[in-house]
């Protein structure tokens, strides 16, 4: 049984078809990276899943938590780094504030930000504020965890320290959607990966099978990473 399937998905947006017919499967533990050119849809589909856009038709089976992580990592910026993780496990969740707070250290720890507890977000580097946004995700101990381009608004010596906790939480066995344009982290860290172009799966499989499909449009996005 997999955790999250998707059969039949369609979006528009007015007279734009952005998703057209998307079925997907996700299993528990599987790391499942999307790729594909901006405007194909990526974003969309990873908003159908987690209720934050409401899909025109289709079957989304999934009975769990979810975190989510964002391009622009999303924080609140008037709350210091643990009241950002703690806020809705304690909220939403109704979870127990000792409990809660235990968790939040613990995750802060994991993120080699212990000593930033107190501190608010300006004051933090982008990659320190995307991984407050990981320790917040998972501080609501998602079943599945999404990223949409989790890297994109960091200067690349930045991006190889997230792209490390993403690798770590991969060896822990997190189950893992990850939107991304990291074509050599995608390949490595990947147990499949989906190639989307104009609101379509053109092509899935293995990293191996994906990156050496001799798909046209396949092969003709791969080359702009080259
Ligand atoms: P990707 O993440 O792959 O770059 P998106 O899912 O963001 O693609 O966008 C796919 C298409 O949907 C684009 O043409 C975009 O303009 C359109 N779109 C996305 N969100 C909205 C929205 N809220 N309203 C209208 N059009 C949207
Ligand atoms: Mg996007």
């Amino acid at each position: 049984m997999s955790l999250l399937e998707i059969k039949n998905l369609k979006k528009s947006f007015g007279d734009n078809v952005v998703l057209k017919d998307i079925s997907l499967n996700v299993d528990k533990g599987e790391v499942l990276s999307i790729i594909g050119p901006s405007g194909s849809g990526k974003s969309t589909l990873l908003r159908c899943i987690t209720d934050l856009e409401q899909e025109d038709s289709g079957i989304i089976n999934f009975d769990g938590a979810f975190g989510l992580v964002f391009q622009d990592f999303n924080l609140f910026p008037h709350h210091s780094v643990i009241k950002n993780i703690t806020n809705a496990p304690l909220r939403v969740q109704k979870r127990d504030r000792t409990e809660v707070f235990n968790h939040a250290r613990h995750l802060l720890k994991k993120m080699g930000l212990e000593d930033k507890e107190d501190a608010y977000p300006c004051e933090l580097s982008g990659g320190q504020q995307q991984r407050v946004s990981i320790a917040r995700a998972l501080a609501m101990n998602p079943d599945i965890l999404f990223f949409d381009e989790p890297t994109s608004a960091l200067d690349p010596e930045l991006t190889g320290e997230i792209l490390a906790v993403i690798k770590q939480l991969a060896a822990d066995n997190m189950t893992m959607v990850i939107v991304t344009h990291e074509m050599n982290f995608a390949r490595k860290v990947s147990d499949s990966i989906i190639f989307m172009e104009n609101g379509v799966i053109v092509e899935e499989g293995s990293p191996e099978e994906v990156f050496t499909s001799n798909n046209k449009r396949m092969q003709e996005f791969l080359g702009k990473f080259n």
